[in-house]
């Protein structure tokens, strides 16, 4: 597996119990690393020589021992009024992308909107979905816990640069979803520990039921999730009610067939007592036909789960259209006389899921690298 360049661990991949074994190893004291932790995620200090409650030999320690700043901030752009995006650059020029989303609460109107932060995982995908631009250039690496941890951080900056809160700047969102560049699951020890970070009480205190882990079925993992105590939210991005459909679009789904997915996704769901989403991108003539959505309904109503019905968001170089809006209708309306509960999404980036699959596909890696080099000079932010 290929790893970040630095050598020294990201400070914002320690967890409570390997930084006190770290500082145990250098005879420190325990109650240091809740100390360190403090001014990380409640003040957000990132640079050691900050943390002046701690002696000066313990801040040389940390800034010797330790790599703080991970990434650095060479872009942000707001592509419409609800949507926003972080490009982070770490050492080795690999782009990480991270989306703001503010959509406004169904029902409710514009008045409360919904501030959800979409973060990646991985640098590329290797599971080559075809409609997906994530997986068009292939996977390059996964993203440390640190990095995965460092783009919370860089939001928490962004949303309020004076505020000098991670924790406090982290809860005014309601959710986070997993749902950016990469498998999730397929860098399931980061993720997971970038996740236990995110979660702590020592850390950023963001509840695991506001936490979605979005995949494209990787059923093991799945399965494994289910194991965790932490009880996160899982989107499965399904996409073809029938293995036919499926794996026309997602090669995945011939490692892991319906018939090993849906047991998977129920096991989950069993486990943790929540409904699960499935993800169903509508393809014109591909997937949106009645016989997909009668196919659909069964297996959402076996699971118990919420179907989220998102019209594709085209992308540049590949063949695939959005159906009719009547089609669209039509599709959610089979779904719902069968007792489904759906949502079909209308206006493009108010959905979160197409929301982060289309900014990271409006993103043409070398134009963005090549613009964030210009920016990079006078923004230079590092978290
Ligand atoms: N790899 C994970 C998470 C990242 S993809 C997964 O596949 O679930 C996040 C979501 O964006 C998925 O539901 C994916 O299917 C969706 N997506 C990708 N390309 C899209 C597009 N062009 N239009 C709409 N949604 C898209
Ligand atoms: Fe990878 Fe998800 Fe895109 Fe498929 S949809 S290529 S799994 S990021």
């Amino acid at each position: 597996m290929v790893q970040p360049v630095s050598p020294r661990p990201i400070l914002y991949g320690e967890t409570l119990e390997s930084l006190t074994e770290r500082l145990a190893e250098n005879g420190q004291p325990a109650y240091r690393a809740h100390q360190i932790l403090d001014w990380v995620y409640k003040k957000r200090v990132a640079d050691p020589a900050a943390m002046t409650s701690l002696p000066t030999r313990l801040r040389t320690w940390i800034t010797e021992t330790f790599n703080t700043q991970p990434a650095r901030l060479v872009l942000t752009k707001t592509s419409s009024d609800v949507t926003g995006k972080l490009l982070l650059e770490p050492p080795d020029k690999a782009l990480i992308e991270t989306v703001v989303i503010r959509a406004p609460m169904d029902g409710v109107g514009a008045e409360r909107s919904r501030k959800t932060i979409c973060i990646s995982t991985q640098v590329g995908c290797a599971y080559g979905c075809r409609f997906c631009a994530s997986g068009l250039a292939g996977w390059k690496r996964d993203l440390a816990a640190g990095e995965i941890v460092a783009q919370l951080l860089h939001v928490c900056r962004q949303e309020d640069p004076t505020t000098p809160r991670a924790r406090e700047e982290l809860a005014s969102f309601d959710n986070i979803v997993v749902m950016g560049m990469g498998e999730p699951l397929a860098n399931y020890d980061n993720l997971l520990r970038a996740l236990t970070i995110v979660n702590a009480d020592w850390g950023l205190r963001f509840g695991a039921r506001r936490i979605t882990i979005s995949t494209s079925g990787l059923a093991p993992q799945i399965r494994q999730l289910a194991d965790e105590s932490l009880g996160f939210r899982l989107a499965i991005s399904l996409h073809g009610a029938t293995d036919e459909v499926r794996s026309q679009i997602m090669p995945i789904n011939r490692k892991y067939p319906l018939a090993e997915l849906l047991p998977a996704i129920e096991a989950f769901s069993q486990k943790h007592g929540r409904m699960v989403t499935l993800e169903f991108i509508l393809i014109a003539d591909l997937n949106d036909t009645p016989e997909q959505a009668r196919a659909l309904a069964p297996i959402a109503r076996q699971l118990h789960a919420h179907v989220n019905l998102i019209p594709y968001n085209t992308v540049e170089g590949l063949p695939w259209l959005r159906p009719t809006l009547q089609k669209q209708e039509a599709f959610a309306e089979i779904l719902r006389r069968a007792d489904v509960s759906t949502t079909l999404r209308r206006e493009k980036g108010h959905d979160i899921a197409a929301a982060c699959g289309q900014l990271r596909l409006q993103t043409e890696e070398s134009r963005a690298a090549a613009k964030a080099r210009q920016i990079s000079a006078s923004v230079g932010a590092a978290v």
